[in-house]
């Protein structure tokens, strides 16, 4: 059956799943087993070589989400990032990475990858020319990150891509942010997409987990040095996981409706001051960001004026949760000076645009009422 031609939702609710032949059960079995029986060399079945039953199932439905041939499940949304570089990158190749990015990325590349002599370029900025700025002769793979951490810019998918490929560079893009219900990187050009399955695809703040959507040769080549770093999620997880990914496209949708409608309140509301979120017309890449996504996500972040602080009015939050992580069913919100991007020193906060009142807000799915009845119960509280 081609995947292709079914709606999200029947993706997210049926495909991989694992029909229960022995009891004709309505979900997939767990199949725990660490050791399966010998069959030829070739179809070794083991749990770190990603090739157990409810791995390579949940792999299909990631799979087809991404429009990719093929995909990999990890302990991690880092041992996915990790796996994957030091799948394309060996001593003296040179990597072009996006500044802004997620935290953990840019330390693994700042703290890892100099102990394996790889060389690596941070953008200036997310424009197509600090990419091209940044490229050269030994380059191999270039990293980019859409909407970015915590400002939500949005960089040119289809152009990095382009400008990629006419250097025969490999791409990857952690579509964590996204998730594949808002943007298909592999549609725009991107030859690898990159997944903290621990946010959207989990989506309720229990399960740790990512993953790697890309060509079945570019999947080879990830889990040859995968079976060797070993970062494999347990295939309990794996099934909470195909669980949790049943409700991802009802889940993310309803949370970007959300986020549309916050985003206008928090803009039109006297004390903020300003709101950054890609589906809101002043956003600087808005054109952008409608021609490459569905919907805009359900992240955003905002500051308010001068007369209300932002660390007491977390504070004062009732149903919001102030919180470090993202994109569960329930809102939260955090202070990246203070969580997120507090390892980096004052200048680099500054020059990224991040200050001590940003706060970041991961829409949650309640009620829409209720939201904006805790922002102004907050807000009035600290005023
Ligand atoms: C959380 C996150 C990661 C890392 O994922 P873990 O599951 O925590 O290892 C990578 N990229 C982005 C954008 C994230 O938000």
């Amino acid at each position: 059956m081609s995947t292709r031609k079914l709606g999200i939702n029947t993706i997210c609710s049926h495909v991989g799943e694992i029909k229960d032949e022995q009891f004709k059960g309505a979900v997939s079995p767990i199949y725990m087993s660490t050791s399966y029986q010998f069959e030829d060399v070739e179809v070794k079945r083991y749990p770190r070589y990603f090739n157990t039953p409810n791995q390579e199932f949940l792999s299909k439905k990631i799979a087809a989400l991404e429009h990719a041939e093929s995909a990999m499940i990890f302990g991690s949304g880092m041992a996915a990032v990790s796996t994957t570089f030091l799948a394309f990158l060996k001593a003296g190749d040179h990597l072009v990475i996006q500044n802004p990015l997620y935290g953990g990325t840019s330390n693994f590349v700042r703290e890892e990858l100099p102990k394996y002599g790889i060389e690596f370029t941070f953008t200036d900025g997310y424009k197509v020319s600090d990419f091209e700025k940044a490229i050269q002769p030994n380059t191999k793979l270039i990293h980019i990150e859409t909407p970015s951490n915590p400002l939500l810019t949005i960089t040119d998918i289809r152009a990095v891509a382009e400008l990629a490929k006419s250097k025969q560079i490999v791409t990857s893009i952690d579509n964590t942010f996204a998730s594949p219900v808002v943007q298909k990187p592999i549609d725009l050009g991107i030859d690898i997409v990159i997944h903290s399955a621990t946010k959207y695809l989990g989506g309720h703040s229990d399960i740790l987990a990512g993953a790697v959507a890309t060509s079945q040769e570019h999947i080879h080549t990830i889990w040859n040095v995968g079976k060797n770093l070993g970062g494999s999620l347990s295939d309990f997880m794996v099934w909470m996981l195909e669980r949790s990914m049943k409700t991802l496209a009802l889940r993310v949708k309803a949370q970007n409706r959300n986020a549309k409608k916050l985003a206008k309140f928090l803009h039109n509301h006297p004390d903020v001051k300003h709101v950054y979120y890609p589906g809101l017309k002043d956003h600087p890449e808005h054109e952008l960001a409608k021609s490459q996504m569905k919907g805009y996500g359900a992240m955003m972040s905002f500051e308010f004026n001068k007369n209300i602080d932002a660390s007491k009015f977390l504070k004062a939050l009732q149903l919001i949760k102030p919180s470090m992580s993202l994109a569960g069913v329930e809102s939260t919100m955090l202070l990246p000076a203070l969580t997120s991007h507090a390892l980096l020193s004052q200048e680099e906060r500054d020059r990224l645009g991040i200050s001590h009142s940003l706060i970041r807000f991961s829409l949650g799915i309640e009620s829409k009422k209720d939201i904006i009845n805790d922002l102004e119960q907050a807000i009035k509280r600290v005023k």
